[in-house]
């Protein structure tokens, strides 16, 4: 089964303001977006450059690997005491660990190896993950001692996860991708936020990148993950819980005035545009950490005009940039995107990345340990204005 089409990708959910009033329409992507199954049924999606000059329809390469249909399970448990849920996904433990280059699952099939991509090149693409936290298909484990507690809540790890990848070229990294290329990622994180959004098994869809094996990066090839969650994530619901509050006090939305705030004082900011401003936290809780902003509020990514997107892709490469030059080389990051909640409190949130490292210095790492890991009490030994300054200061 396959399908191509051009992709008009203004977003199925939350184009426009945040109140949801209708915006001027934007120019449209021409970035061409391919559907196609894999052998035990998943859903693949390659998304080709706009000034793509490949005329092979790539839905045209089966997947000629034989494997079991994909049955993934997994559950949510409600932990009473932290007001969260945590997911168990046993069968994530045999997933692919750290394999040689030659059998890299997401660099492209060729003679002697199939691997997840049938097609023997891509620009971008999304499958969804052989190994997924959360799947459609999964069941609620079933503990007999558990049954009807009501402090022992269990339900499916209903939803979906996703895996993006950036590039065909194995040691490429995000930060090395030309303009055309992060635009056509862009793109396809607004497909999927738009497309799992409207799923009704999904409440939030978070598209992050791992990067670095010090991270526990599994896989060296450059690829994100996209995870579409059957609820609302914890950080997200307390950042909003701050904004509703905020907004209680000062009739105006918090996210909003950090970024007014942040410009104001200057001694933070890292990069400031027409549409984006990316600037290093106040409360940084990383030695290396820097905030993505737009200077307007919308809830996620489908919601980016065109000019939003374009100098996304200017202003995301040159962060990522800077921040690598300040180590000087390969640096272990999270990219994260925070986007609003698939259906409440659209008109709260503020859609913004949060980039951060653990690096503190040359071959020092920092890790999550006592004070973070188990009070959740961060504490950063890099002073955010220093850090900032060694951004700017970066010769690109
Ligand atoms: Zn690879």
């Amino acid at each position: 089964m396959s399908e191509g089409l051009d992709v008009a990708v203004p977003g199925a959910r939350g184009s426009g303001t945040p109140d949801g009033a209708p915006q001027a329409a934007s120019s449209v992507s021409p970035v061409r977006k391919t559907a196609t199954t894999l052998a035990d049924g998943r859903e693949l999606f390659y998304f080709d450059d706009g000034d793509s000059d490949q005329t092979t329809d790539r839905a045209s390469f089966p997947d000629r690997r034989h494997l079991d249909a994909a049955a993934p399970s997994s559950s949510i448990r409600f932990d009473p005491l932290l007001d969260e849920w945590v997911t168990i996904a046993g069968h994530r433990q045999t997933r692919t660990h750290l394999p040689p280059d030659d059998e890299c699952p997401l660099c492209p099939s060729r003679d002697g190896h199939n691997s997840e991509i049938p097609a023997p090149d891509y620009d971008v693409v999304v499958f969804e993950n052989r190994f997924p936290s959360f799947a459609s298909t999964s069941v609620a484990d079933h503990d007999e001692a558990a049954a009807d507690d009501p402090l022992f809540v269990v339900a499916p790890g209903l939803g979906r996860c996703e895996v993006v990848c950036f590039t065909a070229d194995h040691d490429a990294a995000f930060s090395s991708l030309s303009p055309a290329r992060a635009r056509t990622v862009i793109e396809a994180w607004v497909d999927r936020t738009a497309e799992l959004s409207d799923r009704p098994d999904v409440e939030q869809v978070f598209c992050f990148e791992n990067r670095g094996e010090e991270i526990g990066v599994t896989l060296s090839h450059p690829h994100g993950q996209i995870y579409g969650y059957p609820f609302v994530t914890p950080r997200t619901r307390r950042m909003l819980e701050s904004a509703r509050a905020h907004r209680e006090r000062t009739g105006r939305n918090l996210f909003a005035d950090l970024v007014e705030h942040e410009l104001q004082a200057g001694t933070r900011v890292v990069v400031r545009g027409d549409h984006w401003t990316a600037f290093v936290p106040f409360a940084a809780h990383w030695p290396l950490e820097v905030h993505v902003y737009p200077n307007r509020q919308v809830p996620d990514l489908p919601s980016l005009t065109d000019e939003e997107r374009c100098e996304l892709v200017t202003v995301y490469l040159e962060v990522l940039r800077r921040m690598e030059r300040v180590h000087d080389g390969a640096l272990p990051y999270i990219a994260a995107w925070h986007q609003a909640p698939a259906r409440v409190d659209r008109d709260l949130a503020y859609l913004h990345l949060e980039v951060f490292s653990i690096r503190r210095a040359p071959g020092k790492l920092k890790y999550l340990a006592g004070s973070e890991s188990a009070m959740g009490a961060f504490v950063n030994d890099v002073l955010p204005e220093e850090a900032a300054r060694r951004l700017r200061d970066v010769v690109l």
